[in-house]
């Protein structure tokens, strides 16, 4: 059996999805690793470190293509990658299904099977496989760097023989994964922190931190969705946390913004009207830029300066932590790969809930059913 690791391709990305140290537990199992040449340079693991470790390294791409059983990766292959994969073949990764699915055609087309890591159930037999924690706690932590770094002040509090310095304001829109590591990082650093997630059970966690969590009266609605996850609101309740945050701002040095529903575009909770009334010098990150952002003047992948505020809206935070963000990536896919790898021998069974909850598409059929709707036109349907 061989497995494939690639150099990825996608504009930004500096992650790869394996690391020498993960080798050791594939190869003792008798697989065989190539490596493209350059996979792991930008995440610290050179092509020697690699091979040091077992691995064959190469400059062919195309070869590893069309080699691999098994190729876990980062992000999702383009199209002309996947022509070269082999029927059968098996792709782990950040595969956008829900957000893409047509750029997984080609590889649904030749009978690859694809698991997406981003549809992993979150359960907890499953946590240690969930690298959209793994990524929310690293871009989290990574915000708040970010905007200590771009802020003209001082984050914590000093007292000096030259005057006390105040410590900076810090308030966190979404009190999830990436939320909770803002708060926590920004705690750290020794900001004061507010917080506000409209969910109750948010709520003692911001505490825990050390932070002041803002409650807000939502008229009485349920916004827990399930899994833990927020539900989507109406209108009205949106504006309840719109005038609380607009209120907040003006006191707050740094936002960081994380609200999301899960199958929905980011809930727009920050008005014009807030990020007027910060002062200059203030920074906004919008963490939630990849799904449309959290800020009515957001421009996804767009850093901006709106009256002196930066409005940062990052669409790749974790890959600016490139050695970190991997190595919990790579945990996060060894684990997932011991569920269809056993002593050597590949086997996958849809009937284990949790590989049935990843899987994109099998035997050149969409198996998960958001996908295979939206793929309705152009791929035959299971069953
Ligand atoms: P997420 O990225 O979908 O959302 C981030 C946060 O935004 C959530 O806390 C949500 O409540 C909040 N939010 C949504 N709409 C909002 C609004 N209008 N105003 C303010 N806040 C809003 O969620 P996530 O961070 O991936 O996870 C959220 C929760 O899911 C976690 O706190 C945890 O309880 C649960 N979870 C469970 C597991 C597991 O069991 N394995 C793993 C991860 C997360």
């Amino acid at each position: 059996m061989l497995l494939g690791i690639l150099k990825e391709s996608a504009p930004g990305e500096t992650r790869v999805s394996l690391l020498p140290e993960s080798l050791k537990s594939l190869l003792a199992q008798g697989i065989a690793v190539h490596v493209e040449a350059g996979a792991g340079v930008s995440a610290g693991a050179s092509d020697q470190a690699y091979a040091d470790a077992g691995a064959v390294v190469s400059g062919d791409r195309g070869a590893i293509l069309g080699s691999a059983d098994i190729l876990p990766v980062v992000n999702a292959p383009r199209a002309a990658d996947q022509a070269l994969l082999k029927s059968g073949a098996i792709v782990i990764g950040f595969l956008k299904p829900l957000d893409a699915p047509d750029a997984l055609t080609t590889a649904i087309a030749l009978h690859v099977t694809l698991f997406s890591m981003e549809l992993v159930p979150r359960i907890s037999r499953a946590q240690t496989m969930d690298a959209l924690s793994s990524m929310a706690t690293v871009a989290g932590y990574k915000a708040v760097i970010s905007a200590a770094d771009l802020l003209p002040r001082l984050f914590p509090m000093l007292m000096t023989a030259a005057g006390t310095i105040p410590p900076a304001r810090v308030f966190g829109s979404g009190a999830g994964v990436a939320g909770l590591q803002a708060i926590a990082t920004a705690r750290r650093l020794g900001a004061v922190v507010e917080a506000y997630d409209v969910r109750a059970a948010a709520g003692e966690q911001v505490r825990s931190l050390g932070a002041k969590f803002l409650d807000v009266d939502l008229g009485g609605i349920n916004a827990e969705g399930g899994g833990g996850y927020a539900a989507e609101l109406t209108e009205e309740a949106l504006d309840r946390g719109r005038d609380l945050i607009t209120k907040t701002a003006a006191h707050s040095d740094v936002i960081v913004t994380t609200a999301q529903v899960p199958g929905r575009p980011a809930p727009r909770l920050i008005r014009r009207a807030a990020i007027e009334a910060m002062r200059p010098g203030s920074v906004l990150v919008d963490l939630a830029a990849p799904a449309g952002g959290n800020c009515e003047l957001t421009r996804p992948g767009v850093t901006q300066d709106i009256g002196g505020v930066m409005l940062l809206a990052p669409l790749n935070l974790p890959a600016e932590v490139p050695v970190h963000a991997s190595q919990l990536y790579a945990r996060n896919v060894l684990n997932f790969l011991a569920l269809i790898v056993k002593k050597g021998v590949l086997s996958v069974d849809l009937g284990d809930e949790v590989l049935a909850g990843a899987c994109v598409a099998h035997q050149g059929k969409p198996v998960n059913p958001r996908v295979a709707k939206l793929l309705e036109s152009t791929i035959p349907q299971a069953g």
